[in-house]
């Protein structure tokens, strides 16, 4: 029986999906109920199995196994299970689950960012240490909301008090322009390909600027960073090189952290100050929702292939390539 591509409906789904389709995969798309709108009448799924409750995903997994499927991770899957509910899945899984811990715990993260020698923010251990702009982040935040800026101890004091119970890392604030690289590791070919790059479109601190710096003191506005969707961007093309050395540096490192180390798409999220000093915040070890504005490709992916090649679709011609080697346990959990 040929194998199904199946994923959560939210995220980078209608990419995933059309991905699987054009490599001439059947597609599967698991939704909550009434949320299943996109992917029928954007006509990427050939099944969708809905539930009341996105947390009851692992109960489908002997439907998912009896239709062949092969589950694509994304952020969505982060949110609604448990690191342990994901290792323990069945169901065959895209990627390698053992970096999941390294990603989602920062400190294990930063560990694997240093061990590549990126450069990052500085990160104060407590309150009373802040002293130059800092971002307080929530663990488990969903796209940065909540998150805020803090200047001194006394300030982060102020502003954590409607936070109550939550966990959180203070960062030093790097003033920059944030911009998202999108990779993808093959191990089959054991190549670094640049995908593409996105800037994020956040809520309201990306459209604080339309109002006037005194209104903005007078309302007694606070930024906030919660996304509401992604911009398509190119990088300056003498930063390439960089980019590269960045991705190659991380998925050595992750090698070296976990056995197989990183397979199939994974994100650096950089802000590049004014003298183009790449800081990394965070890694992405999946497909990340900047990948969005490429279903039909990206001026990258245009150099390097003859047809329209979105992330997506690059991992479902990973999948087709290692069933045909008979290496699918190359690039499966
Ligand atoms: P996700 O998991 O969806 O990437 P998140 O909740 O982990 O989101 P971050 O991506 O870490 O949140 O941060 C949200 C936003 O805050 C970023 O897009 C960026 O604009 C800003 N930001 C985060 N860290 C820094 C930093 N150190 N300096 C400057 N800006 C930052």
């Amino acid at each position: 029986m040929e194998h199904r591509i199946a994923t959560i409906g939210s995220h980078s789904a209608l990419q995933i999906l059309k991905g699987a389709k054009d490599e001439g995969f059947g597609t599967i798309a698991v939704c909550e109920r009434e949320k299943s709108w996109p992917y029928r009448r954007f006509k990427v799924a050939d099944s969708i199995i809905e539930l009341d409750r996105m947390s009851s995903f692992p109960e489908t997994e002997n439907e998912l196994i009896k239709e062949n499927a092969i589950l694509i991770p994304h952020a969505s899957f982060m949110n609604i299970m448990s690191i342990g509910q994901i290792e323990n899945l069945k169901v065959p899984y895209f990627g390698n689950k053992s970096i999941l811990k390294w990603e989602s715990d920062r400190t294990l993260q930063r560990e694997w960012l240093r061990k590549a020698g990126l450069t990052l923010p500085g990160i104060f251990k407590k309150p009373e240490d802040i002293d130059v702009p800092a971002i307080v982040k929530f663990h488990g935040a969903k796209g940065g909301k909540g998150f805020f800026l803090a200047k001194s101890g006394e300030e982060f004091h102020r502003k954590i008090e409607e936070h109550h119970g939550k966990t959180y890392i203070i960062q030093e604030y790097i003033v920059g322009a944030p911009i998202y690289i999108h990779y993808f590791h093959s191990p089959l070919d054991d190549e670094l390909e640049v995908m593409s790059f996105d800037k994020r479109y956040e809520s309201n601190v990306d459209s604080i600027g339309r109002i006037a710096a005194k209104d903005q003191l007078d309302m007694g506005l606070e930024t906030s960073y919660n996304i509401t969707g992604n911009v398509p961007m190119v990088i300056r093309e003498s930063l390439l090189p960089q980019v590269f050395e960045m991705g190659e540096a991380v998925v050595e490192a992750s090698r070296k952290i976990e056995g197989r180390g990183l397979i199939g798409p994974f994100s650096l999220e950089t802000v590049i100050t004014p003298e183009l000093q790449f800081y990394v915040f965070e890694i992405s070890a999946r497909i990340v929702a900047g990948t969005n504005p490429y279903i039909n490709g990206s001026p990258y992916t245009a150099l390097r292939y003859k047809e329209p090649m979105s992330t997506g679709r690059r991992i479902a011609r990973e999948i087709r390539q290692a069933i045909k080697d008979r290496e699918l346990h190359k690039v499966l959990g």
